[in-house]
């Protein structure tokens, strides 16, 4: 039986010890935080975005971060997989919005209590609270751990499914990139995926804390719309964040990075489903409505109450006019601020804020089919500490459970 180490019990971790114990390995899990799956359990806002029921082409075009490494893993452990593993373990799901599975229950913990019941089920050791420092490696073959009390772990094999290094205190803090570079590996340089987005207006502050729902984010740059999205949103004291922000954030981080001095703008649109004369006719009831009342108390029913003031500054106009004097191009100026909300866009937050972390190790010292390093014989990488990233939807934790399942029976088989 070929003794295999699994570091770091997250989603793709987990997946690799019960792959690896399905195809008769004998594993070990060594965990650095005193719980298994940290941050799978905070996955979804706690609900667990599994998967998506999309197709395999269309998953690939869902992980921009080298995608098409992943497509043998996808052909041996897809989302149906995933979906088969959770059913058998009792965990039932279901399809959302955008194909996105979650569990039935909305809670992510039952997602890693279905591994934890399959690690009993299958005699995987696992030890809690137990970090590994290095990868120990003689004559350029795998032949243990070194945990962190110093204690050495002999292993045929070992995957590494560290994770990458956002959310840290969810233990992924990117000590896999450091392991994997002391034995040769090449680590392609981090940056934060899935993001929030700093801005220059300050007055971004005085919508701190509101979300909007069913607004379209557009990207401009050199005053062309590059990408957009239509969904959730939110404002933060920095700038702006929520679901399609973060879909948008890795479009943005890519003109940042590659034009830098360049002005990239985020405009969002309040009313996407309007077209402008809809809308002008919309605001001219409010108007008739509210003709005697001031534009500042006239606008509830058209925004949110912590967007008035906001609006109608931006529109450059007082505030304390009545509603009967606003003269339509007042009312023209106010309608495009309604579609056309326009933000300077800075910067992105840290990796450490990310929800996915791009970079780490370098896809071409891996072999895809196996996920087994090109360098060091029975080293294997599995999940977001390879330079994998996509985009939201459960494409990312696919990813992980797809390489997970792939490392673990090639480790086990070899
Ligand atoms: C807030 C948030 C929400 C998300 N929601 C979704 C979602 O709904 N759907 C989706 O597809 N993706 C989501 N993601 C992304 C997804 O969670 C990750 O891509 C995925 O968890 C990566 O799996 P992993 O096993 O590679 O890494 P992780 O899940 O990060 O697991 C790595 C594990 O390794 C351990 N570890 C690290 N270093 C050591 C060491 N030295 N020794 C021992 N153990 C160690 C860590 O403690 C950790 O438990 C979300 C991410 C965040 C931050």
């Amino acid at each position: 039986m070929k003794k295999i180490i699994v570091i770091g019990g997250g989603a793709a971790g987990m997946m690799a010890a019960v792959s690896a114990s399905q195809h008769g390995g004998q594993v070990t899990v060594l965990e650095k935080m005193a719980v298994l799956g940290r941050k799978l359990s905070i996955t979804g806002k706690g609900r667990c975005n599994i998967t998506n029921i999309a197709d395999k082409q269309t998953i690939i075009k869902n992980i921009p971060g080298n995608g098409s490494f992943i497509y043998s893993a996808l052909h041996s452990f897809g989302n149906e997989d995933i979906i088969d593993f959770l059913h058998s373990q009792g965990v039932m799901t279901k399809v959302e919005r955008g194909g996105r599975v979650f569990p039935i229950s909305d809670n992510a913990k039952d997602v890693v209590g279905a591994f934890q019941k399959a690690f009993e089920q299958r005699n995987v050791q696992v030890v809690t609270g137990q970090g590994v420092k290095r990868i120990l490696v003689h004559d350029g073959k795998v032949t243990g751990v070194l945990a962190s009390n110093n204690v050495e772990y002999v292993a045929d094999a070992v995957i590494l499914a560290t994770g990458g290094s956002s959310y840290p205190g969810t233990g992924s803090n990117g000590d896999g990139y450091r392991m994997g570079q002391i034995v040769g590996h090449t680590i392609v340089p981090l940056k934060p995926s899935l993001v929030p987005l700093e801005v220059e207006e300050d007055w971004i502050g005085e919508l701190q804390g509101l979300s909007l729902k069913n607004v379209e984010a557009r990207v401009i740059f050199e005053g062309k719309k590059v990408a957009d999205d239509f969904g959730e949103m939110l404002f933060t004291h920095y700038g702006l964040s929520g679901p399609i922000i973060l879909s948008l954030s890795k479009k943005v981080a890519e003109l940042l990075n590659t034009k830098p001095g360049q002005d990239v703008y985020l405009e969002i649109n309040l009313k996407p489903a309007l077209t402008a004369e809809v809308l002008d006719k919309r605001i001219q009831r409010d108007f008739e409505k509210f003709a005697r009342k001031q534009l500042k108390n006239s606008l509830g029913e058209l925004l949110p109450a912590k967007m008035i003031n906001v609006m109608i500054d931006l529109a450059h106009i007082d505030p304390d006019k009545f509603v009967h004097q606003i003269t339509k191009i007042e009312r023209a100026r106010l309608q495009e601020q309604i579609t056309n909300l326009t933000f300077t866009i800075t910067g992105t937050r840290p990796v450490s804020e990310a929800i996915v972390t791009a970079g780490g190790i370098h896809v071409k010292e891996i072999n895809p089919k196996t996920m087994e390093s090109k360098l060091i014989e029975g080293l294997y990488f599995a999940g977001e500490v390879i330079d994998i990233d996509g985009y939201t939807g459960g494409f990312n934790l696919q990813a992980a459970f797809s390489t997970g399942y792939v490392a673990g029976q090639s480790a086990a088989e070899k």
